[in-house]
This record gives C-alpha cells, structure tokens and sequence, in this order.
C-alpha cells in the first residue's frame, strides 16, 4: 500500500475572486468515504461563478474553500465499511452530488433534488460547492459519488463524465424519438457532448443552433445540420432544415434569454424540450402559453447529473461515446489562474479546460 502523504497542495479560495495554491493537510476518510487521488479534472461553467464569489454564504459556503467537481482519480484510501464498495487502487470518476440518503426525494432516487440541500450534518455533500472538492491532489468522497472505470477510460475522460452525463440526464427526462430530429440550441460542452448522447440514444438527426466559431466546431464534431443564428432566426432554420414541420425534440443547452421561447417554436405537436443549460437567475421567459396547450408541448426542467455515470462510462468504454476531442488544453494546478482564464475567455478555441493536479500521469495509471 502507498503511502499517504499528510499535506498536499489545493487551489484555496480565500475571498471573492482571490484564489492561490496552498499546502493544506489530506484528510482522512470517515464510515463510508474513500481518499482518492485526483488524476484529472475539468473546470465547469459553474467554477468561475464560484470563483467569483457571486453566490455568498452559498457556493461557496465560506472561506477558505477548495472548488472542483468534475473529476477522475484512483482511490488511494479505504475509510471504515468501504471495503464493501471499493478497493485500494480502483479507477473512478467522481459525482458532485451526494445526497442525504434519508429525505423523500433521496428514497426515491432523485438525489440531486435531495430536500437537506446545505445541512451537511444530513450527511448531504455536493463536492466543489457546498463541501471541498476536487482542485487538489487528494479529496475525501462518499463510496456513493465515485464510479468505477474500465481500464481503458483515461482520467481526462473520466474528468468529461460529469459533463456527459447533464446530457444523459435530460434524455431521460424528456426521451428522444428513434428516427426522429433532435436540435441542441447551445454549443458549448455539454451540448456537443448531448448531441452525441441524442445520437446514441436514436435520433436519427441532430441540428445545432448557435453562433461561429463553436457551431463550426459541432459541426467538425458531428452535428447533421447547423443553423447560425447570426444569419438566420433559430425557429425558421431549424423548422426549414426539417421541411417545414416542427421536430421531435430540443434541448437547451445555453440559459441564454430567449431560447426557451424559440424551443416551443421549434417542436412538433407534442415536441419535448429539455433545459439542460443553466440560466441566470434573472431570466424571466415570456412563453405562448396558448401555444403550448394546444399543441401539448411538454417542457422538462434538468439538474445535474444522477444515476447516470455508469452508464457515461460504459459508453465512454466501448467506443461510442467520444468526450476526448473536446478537451482542448490541459494545465497543472500551478497555472490554474492561466487555465481558469483560457476557459473563461475561451482562448484559443478553448473548450473543456483540464487541470492535472498530480501531473502528465495523474500520479498513477495514465492511458491517454
Ligand atoms: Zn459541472
Ligand atoms: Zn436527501
């Protein structure tokens, strides 16, 4: 067995928007949680929100903080009763959410609902916002927010699950019609990644709805029809893409203003919507309510990401599921400023950011 180091370096955040790397003691692992050293992870739309510090009192709860949700790592450290569900040296890719486990919407499976949201003495945990996370070389998680990976899933794919599996999620929300159309309005990560997940799933069709240099980037990346909304209305081009008639399903993938409004529009009679994407709190759509009735139009809300990982992963595993081309840079946890700065501005066509925190090889088996 390796041994465990009693401090490790962590990106800290120690005030609104001021952040540095810190030595800070490695924690160990209560009943039922596991030590994993971090291989790979992703920084996500909501980090540099967190950064920030935007949301006080709430992402983060307080300071200092380590943020980071999106990850892949080796469990490294067993605490008691995880024997039952892990083993020393087992590959993962991490969840951010754990729930209570006792509340009503836990019982039922719906644990990113869980109703104890912010009581960490529930036992509740969502890693990267409400409790540490994964910007450092070690973290603690429950035995219920890793995932084991096949051999062949890399770490840097394993840091693309938790983006991957937003689209999973909406999908089963809303399902996708087999031979049918679905468009993504959004291309950013998590809509490439849904419109290969829509794919999988049995859409025969995907339109992409969004601006250049993205929407050419889904294009490279496999969208059947891209509509660019700098030259043409979103309703108009995806309805005349699809001969004039209204497709089976849209997801939102952008929480920009607007976008819910041209979904209806944009879905057959009995056309599904799922948003997927995450709107500023001040979006307020207006919406034809009429419309909508009239044509039974069903609208899904999404969140995050449950009960789908393993199944991410065996995609991931076999092949059919590509989520490497997306990564587009990768840093150590040094030059996190550097890469939270090229993902923000998204520099050099910058698209999923990755930071190492235990370098090139994530401090253990690496396959790229
Ligand atoms: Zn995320
Ligand atoms: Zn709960």
């Amino acid at each position: 067995m390796e041994s465990i180091p009693k401090e490790m370096k962590a990106l800290v955040l120690t005030a609104p928007g001021k952040f540095e790397v810190q030595t800070v003691p490695v924690h160990a692992p209560g009943p039922f949680e596991v030590l994993c050293r971090i291989g790979a992870v992703a920084i996500c739309g909501s980090d540099p929100e967190i950064v920030r510090g935007g949301l006080p009192g709430y992402w983060p709860p307080a300071y200092p903080f380590i943020p980071g949700h999106e990850w892949a790592g080796q469990v490294v450290a067993l605490g008691e009763s995880s024997e039952h569900f892990l083993k020393i040296g087992d590959r993962v890719a991490g969840e951010a959410w754990k729930g209570c486990g006792h509340c009503a919407s836990c019982i039922a499976g719906h644990y990113n609902r869980c109703l104890n949201y912010g009581k960490l003495e529930t036992g509740i945990r969502h890693y990267g916002f409400q409790f540490r996370g994964a910007y450092a070389q070690y973290n603690i998680y429950s035995v219920k927010a890793v995932h084991r990976m096949q051999d062949q899933v890399s770490f840097r794919e394993g840091s693309l699950v938790d983006t991957a599996g937003v689209g999973m999620h909406g999908m089963e929300l809303t399902g996708i019609t087999a031979g049918g159309t679905a468009v993504i309005i959004g291309p950013g990560p998590i809509g490439i990644l849904a419109m290969r997940i829509a794919k999988l799933l049995g859409a025969a069709r995907t339109i992409v709805v969004g601006r250049p240099p993205r929407l050419d980037l889904a294009g490279k990346l496999g969208a059947d029809i891209l509509v660019d909304i700098q030259k043409q209305d979103a309703v108009e081009g995806v309805r005349a893409a699809n001969g004039g008639m209204g497709v089976d399903e849209v997801f939102e993938c952008s929480g920009a203003e607007g976008t819910l409004n041209q979904a209806i529009r944009m879905v057959r009679e009995g056309g599904r919507i799922g948003l997927l994407g995450v709107p500023h709190e001040k979006v307020m759509e207006k919406i034809p309510f009429k419309y909508i009735c009239r044509n039974e139009i069903a609208v899904f809300g999404s969140k995050a990401n449950p009960n789908v990982s393993d199944k991410v992963l065996a995609l991931i595993a076999s092949g059919q599921l590509v989520v490497k081309d997306l990564i587009s840079h990768v840093f150590p946890l040094e030059e996190f400023g550097k890469a939270l700065d090229t993902f923000v501005n998204r520099k050099d066509g910058a698209m999923k950011v990755v930071i190492e925190p235990n370098g090139r090889d994530g401090g253990g088996l690496f396959l790229s």
